[in-house]
């Protein structure tokens, strides 16, 4: 049958009133003979994306089976001509005219099968060379068809490759249906077809203009004009340049009786099976992305005519599919809701995807997909398995994929007799084998609750099994003492009483240091001082080791403050720690107008009785917490804290600290590592004299000169330190460690190429878990730098908001928990309860401190730092919304990143240690000041 006559007959039976199932008739006119083909609407996307990426694979339609047996190449081919024939998309060329891009017919004696005679390894090899091979449209005709006979086994592989421009998954279908039968049977003959691709694309051209066209894309405009930007998927690889399409795919199967879980749900709702999975994805990105407002692009197969279904060709629409969400839905709710967003796109899916782009017009970054960053696809029983079906032949489907990804993820669903097959295809510039294997196996784990619990709250959802979620939380080893810290120097004062405690300007021998700490102690036990807070006003110097060990000694907590803090903060931090006393030195001592009692170190005291050695739950020292919010929290440390954080870098640190750089100041916990890990060892603390402190060549000098073999400050001293510095200046340097900030892995870099010999640790940890919580040993290639594993003593794990463990690769809020957090903030029973909470882990109820810091885990188990959480700044894969900030510190290199690209006017670089207001933010915001530091 002609054509002519076919879309006469398929007229002719509309008209006796035979409507079509699926869709309104389709008013094809087939083209006079001879008239030039232009490429459709649809197809002009394609075309323009190729050409932008001219040599990139990105658009190949791959399609490979094994198969058993040898084919006839003679009758193949021309079975492939005939199809050409038929199908004259696939056998034509292009040009650019003023008409648009003309398709060139062209004969198609020039189709030959490409043979090849290989090992079986080597066929392999060939077919995914040949699957990452890009087409040249312009000189090439769109499709190829290889076979590999293997010399090594009595398999083969067909491998069909074809270019979108011209082929949708449903056109597979009808190719290797009409070869199989071509085939066997060269001379039957397939029924004609009404119309042609480019009668559709004429159709199509004119459909844009029509009423219809323009209210289905008024629809559109509706539902995405207030679409948020591309959901930012966390990934574990750092982009060293813009992301490619470079891309890998993860699969998994999931067995037959989840498939019918999931399909009984979907007929339960009044849904499909696809609408159902999308949901589930859609619940997968809300968890792991934390925004409840998700675009998922997808194809819809758009063939709704029936004339167009025996055609081979590119029909698909891209459509975006937004829905919100709401961690308290249930999923059996959502999925309704999901269902709305579906029927709406099937309803409308005419929509060409640029034409709706080009009208929205989003903001987009470079190499950025405009409306969504992740596809999900689902390919029914016969779109995923075509048929080749030639007697004598058995015929086996097989990946062999171009190593490309469209979108930053993409979800395929496969239907396989009984089971579901998932894939994630993924930019693997982005994203590790490892994080989307694990992620895969969350989705499963989803779907697996889902199906049983769909009543249950998308937040509840569970993404890992019980097994998996005591693989992430191995149990706590039991650090329930560590001997009191005074006893450890004691010991250390015993060994080497003649060895130097404290060197660098004023030298004091452990005994010396112990015999002033006894007066000291005495002084105040005879005052009467007792489980009270002692403010130390002293400067990072000998006499302040000396105080702190005497308070401890006289079992009193210190306190120590800055001397030189304004007298308005002084008294507002002295009266929110409830102090009792005043302990400074000399001229100092009477600079404070307090009604305190105080007491100058620098007077000469009298021997005297001490009291008894303070016990684990007294509190040995109370500091307050810079926070990000500006109220000074006193932080509440006992003495079980102290010693156990502090014997625990006996554990984790192999070169015990010889002789120490005290960099911090006393009021940052840091010094705290210092000041007792030294003196708990028998090593020589050396604090920095003020008066250096400002100058890098002299604290250069002053680390050579003493040979020190240990130091811990923020990463932004080492930096400036390192650049300053020739390699032998810092060659006693074993151990340097930063803390405080993130570690920018230009100063890993740095370090190795000036300190070859010395090693570098990244530590992290809030005041309220004892100064450190998780450790990194860096190496030079190290981006980013990890915080690292937890320390031997606490357990530290990202939660989300409902205090749930999160799975490896998402973000998450870093809880700790363990014998060195804090009871609490001093004073503040409300805030103590709001961030020290109790969650259930593996049955069990855990005190945990929730950091306010944002991390993941890696799959090895090491955590990365990714920002703060504070609801001040608004951390979404680093970008701020400036809009909502009030007040902030901004010291991390990352918030820094993330001002910048806000605005890519501003290049402020604020670093604060006190909290910024809103109005001097919007000042350095305003002025745009370069570099500006405070
Ligand atoms: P503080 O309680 O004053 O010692 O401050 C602790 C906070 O400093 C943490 O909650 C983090 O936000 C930040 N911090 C400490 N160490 C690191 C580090 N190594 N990397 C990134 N941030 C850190
Ligand atoms: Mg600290």
């Amino acid at each position: 049958m002609d054509p002519n006559e076919a879309r006469k007959r398929l007229l002719a039976e509309r008209l006796q009133g035979k409507k079509s199932a699926n869709g309104p008739i389709l008013t094809l006119k087939p083209r006079p003979e001879g008239e030039t083909a232009h490429l459709s609407p649809s197809q002009l996307r394609i075309w323009l994306l190729q050409e932008a990426n001219l040599k990139s694979p990105l658009f190949n339609v791959v399609n490979s089976h094994w198969f058993t047996g040898t084919l006839d190449l003679t009758i193949l081919e021309n079975s492939v001509r005939k199809i050409l024939s038929r199908h004259p998309l696939l056998c034509a060329t292009h040009r650019e005219t003023k008409q648009g891009i003309e398709v060139i017919p062209q004969p198609e004696s020039q189709f030959h099968i490409e043979h090849f005679l290989l090992t079986q390894k080597e066929a392999l090899d060939k077919a995914l060379a040949s699957a990452n091979k890009s087409f040249d449209l312009r000189n090439e005709i769109p499709l190829r068809l290889l076979i590999f006979e293997n010399t090594d086994s009595d398999r083969s592989i067909i491998q069909l490759i074809t270019h979108d421009l011209v082929f949708d998954k449903w056109s597979l279908g009808i190719f290797w249906k009409e070869i199989s039968l071509l085939y066997s049977n060269p001379n039957s003959k397939l029924a004609s077809l009404p119309v042609g691709y480019f009668d559709f694309s004429v159709w199509q051209k004119k459909h844009l203009e029509s009423s219809d066209y323009k209210k289905q894309k008024e629809t559109w405009i509706e539902r995405l004009e207030s679409a948020p930007s591309p959901l930012e998927i966390p990934g574990d690889l750092s982009l060293k340049s813009a992301p490619s399409s470079k891309g890998q795919v993860s699969k998994l199967t999931i067995d037959s009786n989840l498939t019918r879980g999931l399909r009984e749900l979907a007929i339960s709702q009044d849904t499909s099976l696809s609408t159902c999975l999308l949901a589930a994805f859609k619940v997968f990105l809300f968890r792991l992305t934390r925004e409840n407002d998700i675009v998922i692009g997808s194809p819809i197969a758009n063939r709704k005519f029936p004339e167009l279904s025996s055609l081979i060709g590119f029909f698909l629409s891209t459509v975006a599919l937004r829905t919100s969400l709401d961690g308290k839905l249930s999923f059996q709710d959502f999925l309704a809701r999901v269902d709305k967003t579906m029927t709406h796109a099937l309803q409308n899916q005419d929509i060409l995807f640029d034409d709706l782009v080009r009208t929205l017009n989003p903001n987009r970054a470079p190499g950025q997909h405009p409306l969504f960053s992740s596809m999900f696809i689902f390919q029914g029983e016969r779109e995923a398995r075509p048929l080749i079906d030639i007697p004598g032949h058995t015929f086996e489907m097989t990946y062999l994929l171009p190593e490309v990804s469209k979108v930053d993820l993409s979800f395929f669903a496969t239907e396989r007799n009984q089971s579901l097959e998932l894939l994630f295809e993924y930019r693997s510039d982005k994203f590790s084998p490892e994080i989307i294997e694990g992620w895969l196996h969350n989705l499963k784990n989803l779907l697996e609750d889902l199906t049983v619990h769909p009543k249950r709250s998308l937040s509840h959802l569970n993404l890992l099994s019980n097994a998996e979620q005591k693989k992430l939380l191995p149990p706590l080893p039991l650090y329930s003492n560590a001997p009191n810290i005074l006893e450890s120097i004691s010991h250390a004062v015993q060994n080497s009483p003649d060895k130097a405690a404290i060197d660098g300007s004023v030298t004091l021998t452990y005994r010396e240091l112990w015999e002033q700490s006894t007066l000291l102690a005495a002084e105040l036990h005879r005052r009467g001082f007792r489980h009270q807070v002692i403010a130390l006003l002293i400067p990072r110097e000998a006499a302040a080791i000396v105080a702190i060990l005497g308070i401890l000694r006289s079992g009193n907590c210190y306190l120590p403050l800055d001397p030189d803090s304004p007298p308005k903060r002084l008294s507002t931090l002295l009266e929110l720690s409830s102090a009792d006393a005043i302990l400074s030195q000399g001229k100092l001592a009477n600079r404070f107008p307090n009604s305190l009692p105080t007491l100058d170190l620098s007077q000469t005291f009298k021997p005297g009785p001490l009291p008894e050695q303070p016990k684990e739950d007294d509190v040995a020292y109370l500091i307050f917490t810079s926070g990000s919010t500006g109220t000074p929290k006193p932080v509440s440390i006992s003495h079980r804290n102290l010693a156990i954080s502090t014997s625990a870098r006996a554990t984790y640190y192999s070169k015990p600290p010889e002789r120490f750089l005290l960099l911090s100041a006393l009021i940052f916990d840091s010094s705290v590592a210092g000041i007792f890990w030294t003196l708990t060892t028998g090593g020589t603390l050396y604090p920095l004299p003020i008066q250096i402190q400002q100058d890098p060549t002299a604290l250069t000098h002053f680390i050579k000169e003493h040979r020190i073999s240990h130091t811990l400050g923020l990463p932004s001293l080492a930096q400036v330190l390192l650049e300053d510095s020739e390699e032998e200046d810092l060659s006693s340097l074993q151990t340097l460690i930063v803390a405080g900030e993130p570690c920018p892995a230009e100063l890993a870099r740095l370090h190795h190429h000036k300190i070859p010999d010395g090693e570098l640790f990244n530590e992290y940890g809030p005041t309220e878990a004892t100064v450190w919580a998780t450790a990194h040993k860096v190496s030079p290639h190290d981006n980013p730098v990890p915080i690292g594993h937890p320390i031997s003593c606490l357990r530290a794990f990202p939660v989300d908001p409902e205090g749930q463990l999160v799975p490896v690769g998402m973000i998450g809020e870093l809880a700790i928990s363990g014998p060195t957090l804090s009871i609490g903030y001093l004073g503040q029973p409300e805030l103590t309860n709001q961030k020290f909470t109790s969650i259930k882990l593996n049955n069990e109820t855990t005190r945990i401190y929730r950091t306010g810091d944002l991390v993941r885990t890696t799959p090895s188990g090491e955590l990365i730092y990714l920002g703060r959480s504070d609801n001040q700044i608004k951390i979404r894969g680093f970008r701020i919304e400036l809009g909502e900030i009030e007040s902030l510190l901004i010291s991390h290199p990352q918030v820094r990143q993330a001002l910048v690209a806000a605005d890519t006017q501003l290049h402020a670089f604020i670093v604060s240690s006190e909290p910024l207001s809103a109005e001097d933010l919007h000042f350095f915001l305003a002025k745009k000041l370069p570099d500006y530091m405070i």
